[in-house]
């Protein structure tokens, strides 16, 4: 008889640009041993970025040709790039079994929670607007404008922060990234024990 096996969970990890979320998703996967989904993106690359590893990085054309195929769960124009969530191995992970994370933007992670109304949605939040202000400029990969362009962004994501199962503050790194594992594994127990 064929074994009924438990599909895996879609994590969803939003927060604001340059909170650090990239940062705790890649402990995540390191530390933990996470599966991560790889977007694809029209933006450029930044210093260190490789394709295929942080994004799959796509002209417009070739991303406009993937949504009319039908080729994303999610996607979405972000401060003027598009960035999109694969359909294949998130299905294939999915029916697998295998938990697997997205990070992804607000409206994306609404979306998704839409069509599967189990995922689990993570808001990594930052201590105050003016330190996440000091954290994008610190990054030092973004122009003064973009910088305006993605708090403004921020301000409106704070809209919608009520709408996820969880808000977790990146004040301290260690602490967030334990914190956000810690509340993985409490919702795949729950889950299991269903
Ligand atoms: P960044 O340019 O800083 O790498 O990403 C900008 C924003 O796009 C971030 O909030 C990030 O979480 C979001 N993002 C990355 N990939 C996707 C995706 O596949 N779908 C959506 N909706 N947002 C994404």
């Amino acid at each position: 008889m064929a074994e009924n096996k438990k599909r895996g969970s879609l994590i969803v990890i939003s927060g604001f640009s340059g909170v650090g979320k990239g940062t705790v998703v890649k402990r995540l996967v390191s530390d933990f041993g996470y599966n991560l989904s790889v977007s694809a993106t029209t933006r450029a690359p930044r210093e260190g970025e490789v394709n295929g590893r942080e994004y799959y990085f796509m002209e417009r054309s070739e991303f406009e040709n993937l949504i009319d195929y039908g080729g994303f769960i999610e996607w979405t124009q972000y401060v003027e790039n598009y960035y999109g969530t694969p359909k294949k191995y998130v299905e294939k992970s999915l029916e697998e079994g295998k938990d697997i994370i997205l990070e992804i933007e607000v409206m994306g992670a609404l979306n998704v929670k839409k069509q599967f109304p189990d995922a689990l949605l993570i808001f990594i939040s930052a201590p105050s607007i003016s330190e996440l202000r000091n954290r994008l400029a610190g990054r030092g990969t973004e122009s003064e404008e973009t910088i305006i362009k993605r708090l403004k962004k921020a301000t409106e994501e704070a809209e919608d922060m009520d709408k996820y199962d969880y808000v977790v503050v990146n004040d301290d790194l260690e602490e967030c990234i334990h914190t956000v594992d810690s509340v993985i594994r409490s919702y795949g127990c729950r889950r299991d024990n269903q």
